[in-house]
């Protein structure tokens, strides 16, 4: 398949973002930048120098529905919008889903330790939508699929990071569209968001992205395009790299957790001491994912107390 990058500036800390135009049967373009007005030049920018206008595109496929990836799917007029069933929830902007989000995380933050008067200011569901585009999608994408247009391509979904990631790997060329699921210089934040089904409680998104990080090194896999940073080589050395790291900070939350019961809010004020309150939810999801694989590996225990908040301790 022949690739072209184009790289897209967001209002993000993360820096620009990748999209990706692929000329198979069809012609599509991967991720498509926050809805900024830069975003839109670069976009534009770049399909021009792959050689095409915005209006040649045939197909937009998402990787997954974060804002700085699923901006622009307004920009292609002529495009079939493809992802994740999870993705059209938040393109429709749906009214009862974004109030099930805030829910969700209104009860997640208190559970946690959040005190009740802060947690109003701590859910940023709508200010976030602002930069998703409106367009919903016209097809979803289930793990396995295929992707239309580029025979071999196949949808491998790879939740954690997001509950709508997919991958993207050619068994023709063993190269892989990675989205966020790993990244050269940055380490994927296991965000903690509504699970699609409702019944199933909270995710616990850091093992569902070690889960998923198992599924990446188990493929053949000669390049991975990612969604931010350079390409990648050499896939099973660096989730390799990336799994010790995370055992190290595990062992550092188990080590700040001492013979003290505490919440995951007063563990995440000790680990992120200057930047927990700036970046709350991002600070906290981190902290719920070191907890969770603590608790799953038996290091920790965690109980709820009379007000219906988590503490955990020692095993
Ligand atoms: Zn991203």
């Amino acid at each position: 398949m022949s690739v072209h990058k184009i790289e897209i500036p967001t209002p993000y800390p993360v820096g620009d973002v990748n999209a990706f135009v692929v000329k198979g049967d069809a012609l599509t373009i991967f991720d498509v930048g926050p809805k900024t007005m830069e975003a839109y030049d670069a976009l534009k920018w770049g399909v021009h120098a792959a050689g095409y206008q915005l209006q040649d595109i045939e197909q937009v496929v998402l990787t997954h529905h974060h804002p700085d990836h699923a901006g622009w799917v307004d920009a292609f007029p002529n495009a079939e919008i493809i992802g994740h069933e999870y993705n059209d929830k938040w393109l429709r902007h749906d009214e009862e889903f974004l109030n099930y989000h805030e829910q969700f995380y209104s009860e997640r933050l208190y559970e946690h330790g959040v005190p009740r008067e802060y947690i109003q200011a701590s859910v940023h569901v709508r200010r976030e939508m602002e930069l998703v585009g409106e367009r919903p999608l016209t097809q979803i994408l289930h793990d396995g699929d295929e992707v239309p247009g580029h025979p071999g391509l196949k949808a491998i979904e790879t939740l954690g990071h997001a509950q709508s990631h997919f991958i993207f790997w050619s068994e023709r060329t063993n190269n892989v569209i990675g989205g966020d699921l790993l990244l050269d210089k940055i380490t994927p934040n296991p965000l903690i968001e509504p699970p699609l089904d409702r019944m199933l409680g909270r995710t616990k998104s850091l093992l569902q992205y070690n889960d998923s990080l198992e599924i990446l090194r188990q493929l053949p896999v000669n390049k991975m395009y990612t969604g931010h940073g350079a390409d990648l080589e050499n896939i099973p050395d660096l989730i390799k790299k990336r799994l010790e790291r995370q055992q190290l900070q595990s062992k550092k939350v188990h080590e700040l957790l001492g013979e003290e019961q505490l919440t995951a809010v007063q563990l995440t004020e000790r680990l992120y001491p200057s930047i927990f309150q700036r970046q709350l939810g991002l600070t906290l999801s981190k902290t719920i994912g070191h907890l969770d694989y603590l608790e799953a590996n038996d290091f920790v225990t965690a109980e709820k107390n009379e007000a219906g908040v988590y503490l955990f301790k020692r095993k």
